[in-house]
């Protein structure tokens, strides 16, 4: 399989398992389909992963990979 894909770490984790890991296609076209590399759901177009990576401020991603690599132990941390 010539499938040339490429991961990154995404804010908005993968609505099936949380995780945070996804895979885009190296071309990176705005249309092409995110997914999650832990269960292969698809999560969203590159397009929207950018922008959301985009709009998440540095601080508010590392401790978003704070709680990926807690593994989530502690989900009581609701901001709303
Ligand atoms: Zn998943």
């Amino acid at each position: 399989m010539s499938d040339f894909s490429e991961e990154f770490r995404m804010p908005k984790g993968c609505p099936n398992c949380g995780n945070h890991m996804m895979k885009v296609s190296q071309a990176k076209s705005p249309d092409d389909h995110v997914y999650c590399t832990s269960c292969n759901t698809e999560v969203c177009a590159w397009e929207e992963a950018e922008r959301i990576m985009a709009e998440t401020p540095r601080s508010e991603s590392e401790q978003l990979i704070e709680d990926v690599m807690n593994n989530k132990k502690s989900s009581e941390d609701d901001d709303r």
